[in-house]
């Protein structure tokens, strides 16, 4: 049937904002009319891009460098990226099989509108990065969420994840350390999930953009590596939260080198490329010193350990310990309230912006997530406030 002017395609009815974006825009008019509002929801690092990077940038600008670059990036960008990423999970790239974009998001987009088809089921995280779903319907395809279990971890429960996959299956992304649990998947989960690739054929997009931020002091690891997943698989990463780049809009993918030449025409024809400064400051960000990164980890690991305490502190709630990212997902079941009502009544009641476990899916119910990238001053009056509002939503609860 035609539709008329005022009817837009199909694809866009699903679409809805980003849960973040919309408590950020609640908060900052709380804060228009004169509340203090402490800032938890936004998965952003609170310090500025490193010098050294921002310097890179600068540099590039005033040399002229502000021209178009090649679609996929900047040859020596994705050298780089390559050398990188092989050194990071001891193996071979070519950069041939890189291509860069503005954000890590494009690397979701563009090889999911490379691989996914109507008919097609694409299995992601629930609770997990609210564009997985966005993007699989939006390119037509069967969305198929998985719960991620508190019980183990914040990992997928893999019974569910068995029973699910299908000869329909095309693709499964994984997001490890997770945005918004902070949780990992164990190893022998990363096994059994190469050997379902395996056996029906489908591709893995791995979400690695925090990779670089685990607080076990053991490596990152990568589905990729398990033999034979390297030509099934896309590696998802980019610069925004390891050197603290969000606004610069710098990401990239890995993937076998024939689909990374369809993506990489993909940004032809949608962005063209990614901003040539920007790109020249993502090299320095990789070759430069990486002392900064560790430090900032560890300042990371400390907040962390702060936050979960005193969340744990706070009758009512229990919160899991997370290995990586910079997300705490602390359960308030006890309450009897949903997630959005928790979340909306700490942002009035106590001017602490945070989110609903629900703004990551609907298994996210009963969960809160805090951001504890900001400072241990905030931390602590956040955590005294959230408490103080929760006193009281109990003692109106007794009453
Ligand atoms: N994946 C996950 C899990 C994320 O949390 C984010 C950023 N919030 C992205 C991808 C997108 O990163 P970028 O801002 O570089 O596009």
């Amino acid at each position: 049937m035609n539709k008329n002017s005022e009817q837009l395609a199909d694809r866009t009815i699903h679409l809805q904002p980003e849960g973040a974006y919309a408590v950020l825009a609640k908060a900052n008019e709380l804060e228009r009319a004169g509340k203090r509002i402490i800032h938890l929801e936004i998965g952003q690092p609170d310090f500025p891009t490193f010098d050294n990077i921002s310097n890179a940038g600068i540099e590039a600008i005033k040399n002229g460098e502000t021209r178009y670059t090649p679609s996929a990036g900047i040859p020596s960008l994705k050298k780089e990226i390559a050398q990188y990423t092989g050194k990071r999970l001891n193996m071979e790239f070519s950069p041939d099989e890189v291509v860069v974009g503005p954000g890590a998001k494009p690397l979701l987009f563009f090889p999911m509108m490379a691989l996914l088809e109507p008919g097609d089921e694409a299995i992601y995280p629930d609770p997990g990065f609210p564009s997985y779903n966005a993007i699989i319907e939006t390119m037509g395809a069967t969305p198929v969420p998985i719960p991620l279990s508190e019980e183990k971890d914040f990992s997928f429960d893999m019974d569910e994840l068995e029973a699910k996959v299908s000869n329909k299956t095309r693709l499964l992304i994984i997001n490890s350390p997770s945005n918004p649990t902070g949780g990992m998947i164990p190893a022998e989960d990363l096994m059994r999930i190469a050997d379902l690739a395996e056996k029906y054929d489908f591709w893995i997009l791995s979400d690695e953009i925090y990779s670089r931020l685990i607080y076990t002091g053991e490596p990152s690891n990568s589905i990729a590596q398990i033999e034979g997943m390297k030509k099934r698989t896309i590696i998802m990463d980019g610069f925004s939260k390891t050197y603290a780049m969000t606004g610069w809009r710098l990401g990239y993918g890995l993937m076998p080198e024939h689909l990374a030449y369809k993506v990489g025409l993909l940004m032809t024809h949608s962005v063209g490329c990614t901003a040539s400064f920007t790109q020249i400051a993502g090299i320095e960000a990789l070759a430069g010193q990486q002392k900064q990164v560790d430090d900032v980890r560890e300042k990371f690991r400390k907040r962390r350990d702060r936050i979960v305490e005193g969340l744990n502190g706070i009758a009512g709630i229990s919160c899991q310990n997370p290995d990586g990212a910079f997300y705490v997902f602390p359960n308030i079941k006890s309450f009897g309230k949903s997630s959005s009502e928790i979340a909306e009544y700490i942002l009035t009641e106590a001017g602490v912006a945070l989110l609903p476990g629900t703004s990551f899916g609907s298994n996210g119910e009963g969960y809160l997530r805090l951001c504890y990238a900001t400072s241990t001053n905030e931390i602590d009056e956040a955590l005294i406030k959230i408490e103080e509002a929760l006193l009281t939503l109990n003692k109106r609860r007794d009453k």
